[in-house]
């Protein structure tokens, strides 16, 4: 997506230190070399949001100085004032005074202060703030950022850089309660949400960028190329997977399949239920309760399984191993069931049924970086073939401050860091280090994929676990033939193929590669009372299916409208058999494929293919389905 013009600030470098500045202050810094923070960035509309949580918080208080301020927060695309009335009720009158002093204040210049914690609570004493008071007493901050206007003052908890906008757009969305501080038994505040841009031309842009979001999304596209479906008896979150949407999960496992066998996996089936032993031993009781299905049955507890890895550890540990057979590479689509809040629940992308494409790796500790090095190659094969190369790395690692709360030894854990960061390192990968990110059991890298909007969502992931082979017991012979403790690697290539699938949907608009697509062909008879012509497209359609293609006769109805039809529901060739077609034997398909324009919107690209015959339709699918698959699928 292209960035608009909004500039919010500046990062100013000089050698290797960065500082924020505002624009204003962009002469002062001369020949330092700046580079703007647009709004359409994350940093951008962060200092954005939180710049305007200043001025709506000053706002509030001139025009009510009895109101108590509870804080301002944000989330993509709106800001959440929440304010302590002492039972008034927020009115329309105050509302639109409130936006009229905001954008009057955001018009302004004001200034930031910096300011000690103990000055700026006695600040918040004599000013009554009394909430606001007990948010800065238990931050740890010793110094904070604040924003005075008229004797009044706002406290800036995040990164805080001066602006002023003098065409800054504010629009109310609602107001809801929320308890102080998200605890139920405390009172409750009133909560302003409202959204804001910094001009009408960055409304306008953002507006057109959620209609193109609206138009993507997999719920709506699910509908309409009938791919799956919930319904209230089954219960929320549960898929219900039609046929279309079954063949390309289907299809999505076939290709996992094969491909894991070629890398040195081993397939695995495990069961859906277990005993709560299996559980407690794997610790998921104590700690994951509360996503889980736990039921009695024959006095004893069982539980719905909402991990693979207890089972697939169990298999591990049926024979010894020697240091010569590891790793060891497990491989299941483990259909699993986590209970999540309903209002969590969202189409695919957020399910309490799913199955990932999950795998346990046995191995010993100094076959950790070559492992990873494997797994990052499986991984960009394989999104590759899902037409998938915008993605990024985050490598997730201790809290270097508190490392009491991690299971494994300190010389492990550096070893198991360092593979992780080695391998990236190795593979040309950039990544980002997030301290403190790591699981209690291990390091991790996480897989991100970016969509043609800009937006980013969490696929695949690679742990390293040092706590399970610990509560299990699992280990090797080593060749001094002493017994040593196994290393275990979860990873996910997709995540789940619920999740995936819906985020394909959604990066694709609906047109999935060729490979993928429910229905690959539509034979369309020019004229539809035309003997020949249907029985040719008939004839056309079992010979196709006999070759493994999927492939669809669309016969009734005008021409036109059967050609609409079918890219509509996104059916990637569509072949028009005519009088000229059936004397030549020569076919003209149309291949449309997903692209998007220059603000990465939907826009399909089109191609046109010409093949002899039926034979040379099957062979020209064959072959170009091989190409995208790496020719795992023919
Ligand atoms: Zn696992």
């Amino acid at each position: 997506m292209v960035s608009n013009s909004d500039v919010i600030a500046y990062i100013a470098k000089k050698d290797e230190h960065e500082e924020l500045i505002p624009r204003t202050k962009v002469k002062e810094y001369g020949n330092t070399d700046l580079q703007p923070v647009f709004f359409d960035d994350e940093l951008g509309k962060r200092l954005f949001y939180s710049w305007v949580c200043r001025a709506l918080e000053l706002g509030v208080k001139r025009i009510s100085k009895s109101y108590l301020l509870g804080g301002c927060s944000w989330t993509l695309n709106e800001i959440r004032l929440d304010i302590y009335t002492f039972n008034d009720s927020i009115d329309d009158r105050f509302i639109k005074n409130l936006l009229e002093e905001t954008t009057r204040l955001l018009s302004q210049q004001l200034r930031v202060e910096k300011v000690g914690k103990n000055d700026l609570l006695q600040i918040l004493k004599e000013k009554s703030e009394v909430l606001i008071y007990e948010v800065v007493k238990d931050n740890d901050s010793r110094e904070f950022m604040i924003v005075k206007d008229d004797g009044n003052v706002s406290v800036c908890l995040d990164t805080c850089v001066e602006q002023s906008y003098n065409e800054a757009v504010l629009e109310y969305v609602n107001q809801s309660m929320v308890h102080w501080r998200g605890d139920e038994k405390s009172f409750l505040l009133t909560r302003l949400h409202i959204r804001a841009f910094p001009s009408k031309k960055a409304k306008n842009s953002q507006a057109e960028l959620e209609r193109e979001y609206s138009l993507r999304d997999h719920v709506i596209l699910g509908r309409e190329l009938d791919l799956f479906l919930t319904d209230p008896s089954v219960g929320a979150g549960l898929i219900l997977w039609a046929p279309n949407g079954a063949i390309v999960r289907k299809l999505m496992e076939e290709f996992e399949y094969k491909l894991h066998l070629r890398h040195g996996y081993q397939p695995v089936v495990t069961p859906h239920l277990a005993t709560s032993e299996l559980f407690e031993t794997s610790g998921h009781l104590s700690y994951y309760r509360e996503n889980m299905y736990v039921f009695d049955h024959d006095g004893k507890t069982h539980v719905v399984k909402p991990m693979n890895c207890p089972f697939h550890i169990l298999i591990f540990k049926r024979k010894k191993w020697s240091y010569k057979e590891l790793p060891v590479r497990y491989f299941e689509f483990g259909t699993v069931y986590r209970y999540e809040r309903a209002g969590t629940l969202h189409g695919l992308t957020r399910v309490r049924g799913l199955t990932q494409d999950d795998s346990h790796i046995f191995l010993r500790p100094d076959q950790i970086q070559e492992e990873i090095g494997r797994l990052l190659d499986l991984l960009r094969l394989m999104y590759s073939s899902y037409g998938i190369n915008n993605y990024s790395f985050k490598l997730s690692l201790r809290d270097p401050n508190n490392q009491s709360k991690y299971i494994g030894s300190a010389e492990l854990w550096e070893k198991a860091e360092k593979a992780l960061e080695e391998a990236l390192i190795n593979h040309g990968i950039p990544f980002k280090k997030e301290y403190g990110e790591a699981a209690f059991y291990g390091p991790k890298i996480d897989i991100y994929l970016k969509d043609s909007l800009g937006r980013e969502w969490q696929c695949g992931t690679i742990q390293l676990d040092f706590n399970l082979p610990e509560r299990f017991n699992i280990t090797y012979v080593d060749q001094d033939n002493k017994e040593k403790r196994v290393v275990i690697i979860h990873r996910a290539q997709i995540g789940s193929i619920e999740r995936f699938l819906g985020i394909l949907l959604e990066y694709y608009a609906g047109r999935l590669p060729l490979w993928l697509a429910p229905v690959q062909v539509a034979l369309l008879p020019v004229d539809e009372h035309s003997e020949e012509q249907r029985s040719y497209a008939l004839r056309m359609r079992d010979e196709l299916i006999n070759n493994g293609i999927r492939a669809e006769a669309m016969m009734e109805g005008r021409l036109q409208a059967r050609v609409r039809e079918a890219r509509k529901i996104r059916i990637p060739l569509i072949v028009v058999i005519g009088e000229k077609e059936l004397r030549t034997e020569e076919f003209e398909a149309q291949w449309i494929k997903y692209g998007v324009d220059e603000k990465g919107r939907y826009k399909p690209v089109e191609e046109k293919i010409t093949v002899r015959g039926i034979r040379g339709l099957v062979e020209w699918i064959k072959e170009e389905v091989g190409r995208e698959t790496h020719g795992i699928i023919k």
